[in-house]
């Protein structure tokens, strides 16, 4: 019902693309939430104007309203809303639940399918109480919830948000998604505790977060429900929320708040407007104070939600630029509390985001306070140093290679070891600390001869005769195998040590042969090790070389996304 597919990834945050009854989102995603009962901003206009393909409602509101729900029964929720993008809605379960109304998950499932949503979620059984007893019951409950949505739903209908609980407490969370993963939602959905955001608590947000997303299976997107401060939005993508859902927009406008980049200000504070949206460049702050109550809640959505896309668009492409990381630094410094969660993510997240976390970057890593030591490229980069190549300093071999010739960091923080190396010493240094200790021995023999640019003077390609065996990229000093490094390669490194296997399918190994992408569907097994961006072995189930290129996806990833490509193949063993 639901495919994602991931086009692109940096830190633990996914370019993907999402397609659901044939239309396709990228994320992450923002979803601006409309009420039709108090309107601020049309889905039409959100479309037109602002470029959101997706937009939210509220089934349950729509449920209750009778004028409502005769139109959407009859029509469709799109022609409802004058909306032909994707439309998710959100079951009502917190509605429910305050106004005390029984509403059963058999009607709102039902509803859902009858007018027509892309993406609904069950009802869900919400936490009363913030107590650890009480947490668990909603957990529990949830999950039976669950079960039972499983027996109601009709198959194709309509994609599904399971919902994760567990308030503030791990171990429920990882209960909450062992027991949620086992049902087949296309989605995931977290709900914030209020106090959370009301206390701008940052830090137990992006906990709660990082839990969830190491809790749910990686091909499933996760989603924050109600998350509508942009200044958070960079951080949250960063440990893995693909989509956003919020009125803040209307919200805010509604209580006379203005949304910036370094957080949300009150109108009255304002002497100047710090933004250049349609709004902004024909208003000035003494207008927007002076005008009547209705037209600066019309304005004021309109800005902030401008801000949104701003922001959104900025994850988008810091993703794509590999520097988003450097996005959430520059937004730490907005609030505290951010920096705070910031450090939290990097401690508490290491084990999931060093396998996530691309390899090498298209960026430099700037250094931009503390916690630039605790970011996963670095402390990968460093622990390779010390484990597969046995030193302390940083041999000055490496030092055009990702992240130490690339960074712009304090004096002092990368200690070189000054020695001079030849450039075979360099070249097998370089392959050690990418593949593993002994294996620049294996991959360049003694007789290699080694091109370097005649313009530059630096290394370009390893030959061995006239077979190439690889090339140093010259922006981030990695290794690209050729078919001759990649039989040195799998020589030298004991199964299944970087090696993506393909089922044994003639067409399909064919395919891969003449150097075609591999896609993570084929994946019969893998390294579970692979990092993305690293250089991989494509084998068949005998360990025969099929292709080399580079994973897309991480080795625990790689069989699980149903759609999309796994490795981007460089040669395929048939142009050799
Ligand atoms: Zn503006």
């Amino acid at each position: 019902m639901l495919e994602f597919e991931l086009r692109d990834r940096d830190a633990g945050a996914r370019l993907g693309r999402l397609t659901v009854k044939g239309k396709r989102i990228e994320t992450p995603l923002f979803l601006p939430v409309y009420n039709p009962n108090i309107p601020v901003i049309t889905p039409r206009e959100m479309r037109e104007t602002y470029g959101f393909e997706a937009v939210m409602t509220n089934a349950y509101i729509i449920y209750r309203h009778e004028h409502l729900r005769v139109r959407a029964l009859e029509e469709g929720v799109h022609s409802l809303l004058g909306f032909d993008g994707v439309v998710f809605t959100d079951s009502g379960a917190y509605q429910t639940f305050r106004a005390r109304l029984e509403l059963s998950q058999a009607e709102i499932v039902r509803f859902q399918e009858e007018i027509g949503v892309d993406v609904g979620v069950m009802l869900d059984s919400p936490s009363r109480g913030e107590s650890y007893d009480e947490c668990k019951r909603s957990v529990l409950e949830t999950a039976d919830r669950g079960e039972e949505w499983s027996r109601l739903r009709t198959e194709g209908r309509a994609a599904w948000e399971g919902v994760i609980q567990g308030g503030a407490y791990r171990e429920l969370l990882e209960l909450s998604c062992t027991l949620m993963s086992r049902l087949e939602f296309d989605i995931y959905a977290v709900g914030v505790p209020p106090k959370y955001w009301m206390s701008y608590d940052f830090e137990a947000i992006a906990v709660q977060g990082l839990t969830c997303r190491m809790g749910i299976p990686p091909e499933k997107p996760l989603h924050a429900f109600g998350m509508g401060n942009p200044i958070v939005l960079p951080l949250l993508a960063a440990i893995g929320y693909d989509i956003f859902d919020s009125a803040s927009y209307a919200i805010y406008a509604r209580d006379g708040r203005y949304m910036t980049e370094w957080g949300v200000k009150r109108v009255e504070e304002l002497d100047y407007l710090p933004c250049s949206c349609p709004v902004c460049v024909k208003t000035d702050a003494r207008e927007l104070k002076e005008m009547t109550e209705d037209e600066r809640i019309h304005l004021l959505a309109r800005h902030n939600l401008y801000m949104i896309r701003r922001e959104v668009n900025a994850i988008k492409q810091a993703i794509r630029e590999n520097s988003l990381w450097e996005l959430v630094q520059e937004r730490a410094r907005a609030h505290p509390n951010i920096l705070r969660a910031l450090i939290r993510v990097l401690e508490d997240g290491w084990s999931y985001l060093r396998r996530v976390d691309p390899v090498r970057k298209r960026s430099a890593l700037f250094y931009s306070g503390r916690e630039t030591l605790l970011r996963p490229e670095l402390r990968r980069a460093l622990e390779r140093v010390r484990e597969r190549l046995g030193c302390v300093k940083i041999p000055s071999a490496l030092s055009e290679t990702y992240p130490f010739g690339q960074s712009v960091l304090e004096p002092g923080i990368l200690e070189f070891d000054g020695r001079r190396y030849s450039d075979l010493e360099r070249v097998r240094i370089i392959a050690d600390y990418q593949f593993g200790p002994g294996v620049g021995l294996r991959l360049i023999p003694d007789d290699a001869r080694i091109e370097k640019s005649r313009k530059t003077g630096r290394i370009r390609r390893i030959w061995l005769d006239d077979v190439l065996i690889a090339a140093l990229r010259p922006g981030d000093g990695f290794l690209s195998l050729h078919i001759e490094g990649g039989l040195r390669l799998k020589e030298a490194l004991e199964p299944p040590r970087y090696r993506v296997y393909l089922a044994d399918a003639p067409k399909l190994l064919d395919a891969v042969k003449s150097g075609g992408d591999v896609f993570s569907k084929f994946v019969a097994k893998c390294d579970p090790l692979i990092i993305p961006k690293e250089e991989v072995l494509v084998v068949n189930m005998n360990d025969r070389l099929l292709a080399v290129g580079q994973a897309l996806l991480a080795g625990f990833e790689m069989g699980r996304f149903r759609r999309g490509v796994a490795v981007k193949v460089r040669k395929g063993v048939e142009e050799w």
